[in-house]
């Protein structure tokens, strides 16, 4: 499948309401565009998938076939990887070097599921009470099922595009689940290919359906669907709050993975070359267009001049481009909306009086790029950019004493996605890890990720988790069954 086909295939799908422009955000000119299938794409889909689901040609499957499903489509992204990383680099801007490497993971989340397919059990339990109504429990047998949830909204944003699709689509698949599937309307390209690919690789039609449209027409709908038995949801917190709203109709299972804030830990003692390289590459890296990216740095300080010195440096030196210029590390935000949010932020700081030890200005060029921007002097109780997701190449700077203050600064946000500290103090560290309120802890390290270790957020970062056992768990339901024997 050619890159052009792709363009025009997604020109020709079907819908009733706006047309939608997809922008190479790199050079702000269209690359082709959709209808918007709204409400009515998303009624179809929903009705495909309960037919499938009901005629159990998926989930009643031996699971040891559906592994091997599973498994195909992984090795058919394989073989169309470098399509999914020309579609993903020219739909976000990232460095195509980059879409190259994001690949093989996003693959690999099929593979990794395909081996909880055939371990998904339930447990037999020791019925231990005496009495009840039949007067003894006596030659009672009591355990558990796992059951796939039947028709599963998966909506995920643009900042990776495959990736958040696999990181849905494969648990859902393994466990059984029939799924509408809805990307970003930004990013909806590498999305279309990878439906082609689950259908070549033998998913029967009808058990993954995907609708292209906006969030607040095709999104809302498949949200308050009352055939939908669970949504699993990447993105903001904003919207992941509309999701739960919407999902009291039927009263939805929820997922959320949702935005975050994240805290940077550099204490006096840390390898600080390491932690100032890490930390700038945290936040600027994809154009800090990351959940996980650490925006708001503390530092003890003792090293509080240093690592702003390097910060700047690392950001002065960070080059942005196209997907395909020599050596570009980052590309640019993701749309013209982003670029006035992120700039928003900035401005609004200058006029606050922050000081902007480098960047704070979009580069003087076609794309939406802003240069990697470092922020001190910020005031925590007042400044809404240090408190609020920016979801750009801006960081906040600050210090600290001791680790009590470092914690409590860290901690003190409505989010709680991620944290990192750096330090050599084995102890601190682990200290740290225990008083960081935050679903992932990184020491030592920055922007880990692994297919068999949960990822969720505390506070408003999200509702459950993906990845690993958890994730395949989400997409399951338990039914406990007694048994007189
Ligand atoms: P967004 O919340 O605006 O959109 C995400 C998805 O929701 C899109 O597909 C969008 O069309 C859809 N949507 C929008 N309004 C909707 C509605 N009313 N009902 C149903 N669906 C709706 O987020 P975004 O701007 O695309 O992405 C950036 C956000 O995603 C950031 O907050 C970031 O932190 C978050 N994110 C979180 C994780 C994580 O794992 N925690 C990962 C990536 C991104």
């Amino acid at each position: 499948m050619t890159l052009q086909s792709v363009l025009d295939e997604i020109r020709e799908r079907p819908g009733t309401g706006d047309v939608i422009p997809v922008i190479d955000p790199s050079t702000e000119e269209q690359i082709t565009e959709f209808t918007d299938g709204g409400a009515e794409a998303v009624n179809e889909a929903v009705a495909r998938a309960k037919a499938a689901f009901e005629s159990g040609v998926w989930h009643e499957q031996p699971a040891r076939e559906r592994a091997k499903v599973l498994w195909k489509i992984a090795d058919l992204m394989d073989e169309h990887a470098d399509e999914f990383a020309e579609l993903d680099s020219l739909n976000t801007g990232m460095p195509l070097a980059q879409a190259k490497m994001i690949l093989p993971t996003s693959a690999e989340f099929f593979r990794y599921y395909a081996g909880w397919c055939t371990k998904v059990n339930g447990n037999a339990y020791e019925v231990q009470m005496t009495g009840g109504v039949s007067g003894a429990y006596a030659n009672m047998h009591a355990y558990t099922l796992k059951e796939p949830h039947s028709v599963v909204g998966l909506i995920f944003p643009w900042n990776g595009p495959i990736f958040n699709a696999c990181a849905k689509i494969a648990p859902a698949l393994a466990a059984g689940c029939s799924s509408v599937v809805k990307p970003a309307e930004e990013t909806p390209l590498s999305a279309l290919l990878l439906d082609r690919l689950i259908r070549e690789a033998g998913v029967p039609d009808g058990v993954v359906n995907l609708v292209t449209g906006y969030g607040h027409t095709a999104g809302a709908a498949l949200s308050t669907h009352p055939d939908v038995e669970k949504i699993a949801f990447t993105g903001s917190t904003e919207v992941g709050k509309k999701i739960i709203e919407a999902s009291t109709g039927n009263l939805k299972k929820v997922m959320l993975e949702l935005g975050g804030k994240s805290p940077v830990l550099i204490f006096d003692d840390a390898d600080l070359d390491m932690a100032i390289f890490m930390a700038a590459m945290g936040i600027f890296v994809h154009s800090g267009q990351g959940c996980v990216c650490g925006s708001r740095i503390f530092v003890q300080r003792g090293v509080y001049d240093r690592v702003v010195e390097g910060l700047a440096t690392v950001a002065n030196n960070f080059k942005l481009g196209s997907p395909k210029e020599e050596g570009c590390m980052s590309g640019p935000l993701i749309s013209a909306k982003q670029l006035k949010r992120v700039m928003g932020y900035i401005d609004e700081g200058k006029s606050d009086g922050v000081e902007v030890v480098t960047g704070g200005y979009r580069l003087d060029r076609p794309g939406y790029f802003v240069h990697p921007t470092v922020l001190a002097g910020v005031d925590p109780a007042t400044s809404r950019l240090y408190q609020e997701e920016i979801f750009g190449p801006v960081v906040t700077v600050l210090p600290f004493d001791t680790e009590e203050e470092g914690a409590a600064l860290a901690n003190d946000t409505t989010y709680g996605l991620a944290a990192t500290a750096w330090t050599t103090n084995l102890s601190r560290a682990h200290r740290i890890a225990k008083k960081l309120q935050a679903g992932t802890v990184t020491l030592n390290s920055q922007l880990n990720f692994d297919h068999n270790v949960p990822f969720g957020g505390y506070k408003q970062s999200g509702w459950g988790h993906e990845f690993g056992r958890e994730g395949i768990e989400g997409y399951l339901k338990t039914k406990s069954v007694w048994a007189q024997l």
